[in-house]
């Protein structure tokens, strides 16, 4: 099997999409299933939709075009506001996007006309994350504008917390959004159909004890696919942290003088003699590098430890026995190396079967595990 690759578990992928969306339902809250961080790669996507998700949502185009050029119908909404120069396209394989700028909805109302169509808007309202959002105080102008805009539909509000300032919802950031909601109604008239509250990190305010309001929407990427609270990076109840696993190949083994030969450059050190503790340190060399992953965000196998990497080489250090030349090292990853992994194209994509429907899982039975023990 090729190395290096990611092994895809598509039904941890479904079964923490259903955990969650089985949590949220009760609280009037649908999942839309994020699949920037896989580049928007099909079966993942409808791995989250078996699971209960009730759309896709995707930041770049070419990853909606990825979609629906492998055929997927479901509703798709792009979640960065969109570029002006790609309103056409986006026009072509969305039904609905994130917008901040009334520039780009006319661009988009534009384009909508020009094929015949409407397209939904979902106003981003900025509520201190300090990215993109439009500031609450200009939002009943700027929804009165979209409504009256031929071409382009409102079809409710959306926020984002913790991305750029790291910081979670409070529940009085969630409860204004809600207030905002319903002064746009007031307004503006019609029965806004998305309160869409924000990502993963809204998942602990969602769950949590207080009423959720009028936020119908959670758009979840993090949580489902990698299991855990992004704020935290603490495992979620009940969810699989590990429906993704990098595998990488072992190309040089042995020991190595530890950690750097400085002595041999430094008359005064030489003198000295400084000799690390370990004296000598066995290593492996692997086939990966900065190049392919965010070296920082893999978990290192038990008992070993990360020396460091360079655009092509991942160097550990781990005990004897040494595994050979040839053999396989698996990670887990956090959220930044999946994406950089996803997006390599020196790494494959392996999806795994389904346990439940498909127990023979005969594409792992030829794996060769290396235990590090
Ligand atoms: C990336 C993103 C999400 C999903 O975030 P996760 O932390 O992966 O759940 C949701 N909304 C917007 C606007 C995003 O950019």
């Amino acid at each position: 099997m090729s190395c290096p690759r990611i092994e895809v578990d598509l039904g941890k992928i479904r079964r923490n999409t259903q955990t969650i969306v089985g949590r949220l339902g009760p609280r009037g809250i649908g999942v839309t299933g994020v699949t920037k961080a896989v580049c928007g790669h099909p079966a993942i996507a409808q791995a989250m939709l078996d699971g209960g998700a009730v759309g896709l949502a995707d930041a770049r185009i070419s990853n909606v075009q990825r979609l629906r050029a492998a055929g997927m119908t479901d509703p798709i909404t792009l979640i960065r506001t969109p570029m002006l120069s790609q309103a056409d396209h986006i026009v072509r394989s969305c039904e609905t996007s994130y917008n901040t700028e009334m520039l780009v909805i006319s661009a988009l109302a534009a384009a909508a006309i020009r094929k015949g169509t409407v397209h939904g808007i979902v106003l981003m309202v900025e509520m201190g994350d300090l990215r993109d959002g439009i500031l609450p105080e200009n939002m009943e102008g700027i929804a009165q504008q979209v409504m009256q805009m031929p071409g382009v539909s409102l079809k409710g509000i959306g926020a984002n917390f913790a991305c750029l300032n790291g910081r979670a919802p409070t529940a009085s950031q969630m409860s204004a959004l809600c207030d905002l909601a319903n002064e746009i109604e007031g307004v503006c008239g019609p029965f806004l159909n998305v309160v869409s509250g924000g990502n993963s990190a809204n998942l602990p305010w969602a769950l949590g004890r207080q009423s959720t309001g009028r936020i119908n929407e959670l758009r979840l990427g993090e949580a489902i696919l990698l299991g855990v609270e992004p704020v935290t990076g603490d495992q979620i109840d009940g969810m699989h942290t590990d429906a993704f696993t990098l595998v990488a190949e072992v190309i040089e083994t042995g020991e190595k003088p530890a950690p750097f030969p400085i002595a041999l450059f430094d008359p005064t050190l030489a003198k000295l003699r400084i000799v690390p503790i370990s004296g000598v340190c066995t290593r492996l060399i692997l086939a990966i590098g900065h190049q392919d992953t965010d070296i920082s965000g893999l978990s290192m196998p038990v008992r070993s430890t990360l020396i460091g990497a360079t655009s092509d080489h991942l160097v550990i250090g781990t005990p004897r026995p040494l595994p050979m030349v040839g053999s396989e090292v698996r990670f887990q990853m956090n959220y930044n190396a999946l994406m950089h992994a996803m997006a390599a194209p020196d790494i494959e994509v392996k999806l795994l079967g389904d346990p439940p429907t498909r127990p023979s899982r005969q594409t792992q039975g030829k794996v060769e595990h290396l235990a590090l023990v």
